[in-house]
């Protein structure tokens, strides 16, 4: 439902085609195409895939394959869930099998990192995994505060830098030979998020992630990287650099409850073939739900 409600806006861009394909015959295939283009430019499909769906509609209607409105707004349907499931990747979190399993969320700042990451351990807690959260944005004074309000919300334990001068990486060793030693199924690790073109946090990063593999063999299990969903097809090039560097196995977008435009998740996911792990569609605890692609399509298209 809030899924559903976040993309009024973006539903009714496209519902601009519906009329026409109500009254719809052979010769007004230019003229509803066109339409179907802006409308998806308009909702941030970006010009690659728009090209994409219009050409492969255009292909069917005019071999034959598409004989009605009805089945040219059910072959778009279908073209967006392929792009969206195509690559074939998984969109439930792999954990493998050594305990702790390690999730690191990564991100610019403000994008909405700390929030997925008390989300998350509320719904991992409430299918019984027990849970340490790691408080590794030793960068910005109140990011650690704020997952201990996090931690608090949810019920999880959480390890905090010792020190102003503590580094990320030592932060996230210590939650993860804690969670080790002490029987924890996921540490969930908080990091940085200066800007993305800062290479130092990229750097750090990297350390981040040999820190834990240190106690862990194969950790992090999971690099989950948070998108603020409405900055449309601007998060491409961020999300760009993050895989590059640190290799992102899934993402989360954030804020699709706000003015987010539909389009940018598929364009999002065909760029990167990265799948959509998780969508926050709110600031409370049970605002983060399990990417559904075909709930998707059927909360951007009538
Ligand atoms: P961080 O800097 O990446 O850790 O970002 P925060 O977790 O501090 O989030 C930044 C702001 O975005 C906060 O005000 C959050 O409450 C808000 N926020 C995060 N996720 C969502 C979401 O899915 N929907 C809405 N509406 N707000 C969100």
């Amino acid at each position: 439902e809030k899924l559903f409600s976040g993309f009024s806006k973006t539903r009714n861009n496209l519902a601009v085609i519906d009329e026409l394909l109500l009254y719809w015959n052979l010769s007004d295939t230019d003229r509803v195409l066109d339409e179907l283009e802006e409308a998806l430019l308009v909702s941030d499909f970006g010009p690659k895939i728009t090209i994409k769906i219009v050409e492969n509609l255009r292909e069917d209607i005019l071999s034959g394959n598409l004989k009605s409105g009805s089945e040219i707004k059910e072959a778009l349907k279908r073209n967006v869930l392929d792009l969206l499931t195509s690559k074939g990747s998984k969109t439930e979190l792999q954990l493998g099998f050594r305990k702790p399993a390690v999730i690191m969320i990564v991100g610019v700042n403000g994008g909405g990192k700390t929030t997925s990451l008390g989300k998350l351990a509320y719904r991992l807690k409430n299918e019984g995994a027990k849970i340490l959260m790691a408080a590794g944005d030793t960068f910005r004074a109140a990011a650690s505060d704020q997952l201990e309000i996090w931690a608090e919300r949810t019920g999880c334990e959480i390890v905090v830098a010792e020190s102003d001068k503590a580094k990320a990486s030592s932060v996230l060793l210590q939650a993860v030979k804690k969670g080790k030693e002490l029987g924890f199924d996921i540490v969930l690790c908080d990091t940085s998020g200066r800007l993305h073109t800062n290479y130092s946090l990229m750097e750090e990063l990297i350390s981040c992630k040999k820190s834990v593999a240190k106690v862990v063999p194969g950790a992090p299990n999971e690099i989950l990287l948070v998108l603020d969903g409405t900055t449309g097809l601007n998060m491409l090039p961020q999300a760009r650099e993050f895989n590059d560097v640190v290799g992102v196995t899934g993402l989360i977008l954030t804020k699709l409850d706000g003015s987010a435009r539909g389009g940018c998740v598929v364009s999002v996911v065909d760029e990167l073939g990265i799948p959509v792990k998780f969508v926050g569609v709110g600031e409370g605890v049970e605002d983060l739900q399990p990417f559904d692609a075909e709930a998707f399509v059927n909360a951007i298209f009538m």
